[in-house]
């Protein structure tokens, strides 16, 4: 049977990128990258992008030039509302130019082999954000990342999931303590991103919620100023670890290179 694998090419607020293979066929979530790493990219895996999630209209989830790579593949790019799509061409070209790239979702879809279910986040985006549950080859991806709120109804989309992206944004004291203006402080408390608490908690009651726990976990959109990798680690494996069954992996996410490559 085909290995289906997952690498988090970028995860920061400068800019995401998730991407997950199964034989030749690649699934991209956001893109907000430079087009020279997209292309680096498949070319070392000799790959073929089959399409594009975009879970946002946020200038670090997708880029002129991404939208440009997609486009010259023939590959689609999806997004869930005509809203989304609206805020984008504000500052992405490509998209006003090559509108027929984009196609909006209302439901699931299937992108050739992959099964994608979106599920809507909290967050302070034109046109919604957008987390999604990705099935290929038996095996399920979740990825979510920009949210504010975890409200009852979200861990159904996490059940049964072998390998979760879930946002770690920030350590709440050293938000505070960061020298950014109070409206910023409070936008991202209020309306914008998960503290390292808030994601191991949610991620706690999915485990609980599921039959088993997944295979490997990757700490997202992990804040460069208000958040270090080893806060956001400590809190996760002290949370989480005693919860699962031996077999779960933690894994970080960088705003500057590439995370660890999974075999889902
Ligand atoms: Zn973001
Ligand atoms: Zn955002």
């Amino acid at each position: 049977m085909t290995e289906t694998k997952l690498q988090v090419l970028r995860s920061s607020s400068s800019g995401n990128c998730t991407a997950i293979w199964s034989g030749q066929e690649a699934l991209f979530v956001d893109a907000g990258v430079p087009r020279r790493l997209l292309d680096e990219f498949i070319a070392d895996n000799a790959l073929k992008p089959r399409a594009l999630l975009v879970t946002h209209a946020h200038a670090d989830h997708l880029t002129n030039p991404a939208v440009n790579f997609f486009k010259d593949h023939s590959a689609p790019v999806y997004m869930g509302r005509e809203d989304m799509v609206k805020a984008f061409c504000k500052y992405i070209p490509a998209i006003r130019k090559h509108r027929e790239t984009v196609r909006i979702f209302s439901g699931p879809f299937s992108a050739g082999s992959y099964h994608i279910v979106p599920f809507e986040l909290d967050h302070d985006s034109i046109g919604g954000c957008f987390g999604y549950n990705i099935r290929i080859n038996g095996k399920t991806v979740v990825v979510a990342t920009d949210l504010v709120n975890t409200p009852l109804d979200l861990v159904k989309h996490f059940k049964g999931a072998d390998t979760v992206v879930f946002e770690s944004n920030h350590d709440v004291e050293m938000l505070q303590l960061s020298g950014r203006p109070e409206y910023l402080k409070t936008r991202i408390r209020e309306k914008g991103h998960l503290s390292n608490e808030k994601s191991a908690s949610f991620l706690a009651g999915a485990i609980k919620n599921s039959p088993s726990s997944p295979k490997h976990i990757f700490l997202a959109h992990i804040s460069h100023e208000c958040n270090t990798h080893a806060k956001a680690l400590s809190v996760h494996n002290n949370v989480l670890l005693p919860l699962c069954d031996g077999n779960t992996e933690l894994h970080l996410t960088h705003r500057d290179r590439f995370s660890d490559i999974v075999v889902l």
